[in-house]
């Protein structure tokens, strides 16, 4: 077994997240109004929300409330791709409309803003990448669904934090090298758990890197009865912490699932919306992300998340602006590895 990186600098990526412009803060009536514009529009335009569970409770609120979905980034597209709908509006980030459109070419695919970018999405520019597959060619490419359409061709394999164990398991058991981009911390959880050879390109998410071990370990003092819940985009001594690693889905199940009335949750905190709403009784910590090495440019909140804001979001709908548009030669190329992962059955 062997297990190597590749190192990129990820300090541009990181002044670009200080940069971002959130969605304005609302007064109520005008926050009100725009509900009930998008609601109008969503019927006239024949379309459908789908949200991330990062985004704003209001987007979340209005997915739901409108006919639309509340989801991760795959459920997101299959959902997408199961509705009537002709129109599909992302309230997410980039790849996550790239892949919607990826499944749906023949619908119209929306964003309230195409500059909703991801750091591990940036962290992966497609020429890299592929120069560093191009060095390995005796090996399997594994690429996460954060990762740009171009980046998704070139792969064999997209995974979501959900499958990405059992895929690469898989993968290992029929004696097969990896290549893993890009987020380093998943990677080196996946590798852990299943003992694969795997390359690991070095790229991460500004929130989930921000969160501190130490400052969950004092947080366990203090509620020794809270769980830990981890998403495993985390550094490995938070991972170490954990009493449940998961996808978001898997997060958001194991409040439902588990006793416990205390979670201290280590992933962005727009997660919180529809843990209280599953278990509205229980009580829900954010993960510190304060302490040595801290930068708070996430603080536990993703900003280009923030980006999805009513009033894009109804002049989106209106005019049809930020319309997502993927080549279709690279189209055709990442859906084979898309539908790679959609129809994997591990047992
Ligand atoms: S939270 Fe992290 S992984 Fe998710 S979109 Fe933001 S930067 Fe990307």
């Amino acid at each position: 077994m062997t297990t190597q990186a590749y190192r990129i600098d990820d300090q541009a990526i990181r002044s670009l997240a200080n940069n971002v412009v959130a969605a304005p803060v609302l007064s109520t009536e005008k926050r009100s109004n725009l509900v009930a514009e998008v609601k109008k529009l969503i019927l006239e335009k024949n379309a459908v929300l789908v949200a991330h569970y990062y985004t704003s409770s209001d987007m979340q609120m209005l997915a739901e409330e409108s006919g639309g979905y509340v989801s991760d980034s795959l459920d997101m597209a299959r959902f997408g791709n199961s509705h009537s709908a002709s129109t599909i509006v992302v309230a997410g980030v980039k790849f996550m409309g790239e892949t919607a459109k990826i499944l749906n070419p023949e619908k119209t695919v929306l964003m309230p803003s195409l500059d909703a970018e991801c750091s591990l999405d940036l962290s992966c520019p497609v020429d890299a990448f592929s120069d560093f597959c191009d060095q390995h060619p005796e090996r399997t490419v594994v690429v996460y669904a954060n990762t740009s359409a171009q980046v998704k061709a070139r792969a064999d394999w997209v995974v979501t934090s959900s499958i990405a164990v059992n895929v690469i398991k898989h993968l290992h058991q029929r004696g097969e090298k990896i290549i893993w981009g890009p987020d380093r911390y998943l990677g080196d959880y996946i590798q852990k758990q299943t003992n694969a050879d795997m390359l690991l390109w070095q790229g991460s998410c500004i929130v989930h890197d921000e969160f501190k071990a130490k400052g969950i370990a004092r947080l366990r003092q203090k509620y020794p009865d809270a769980a830990v819940l981890v998403h495993p985009e985390s550094p490995r001594e938070v991972i170490m912490q954990a009493d449940v690693v998961g996808s978001t889905t898997a997060l958001i199940n194991a409040v439902s699932k588990m006793d416990n009335k205390t979670f201290i949750v280590a992933t962005d905190n727009g997660i919180f919306y529809k843990m209280r709403q599953l278990a509205g009784n229980k009580r829900f910590i954010e993960a510190p992300t304060n302490g040595i090495g801290a930068t708070c440019n996430s603080c536990a909140h993703c900003p280009w998340m923030e980006m999805n804001g009513l009033e894009a979001l109804a002049e989106t709908l209106k005019t049809g602006c930020n319309e997502i548009t993927v080549d279709e030669k690279i189209r055709i190329k990442a859906l084979r590895s898309v539908q790679r992962m959609i129809d994997f059955n591990p047992s």
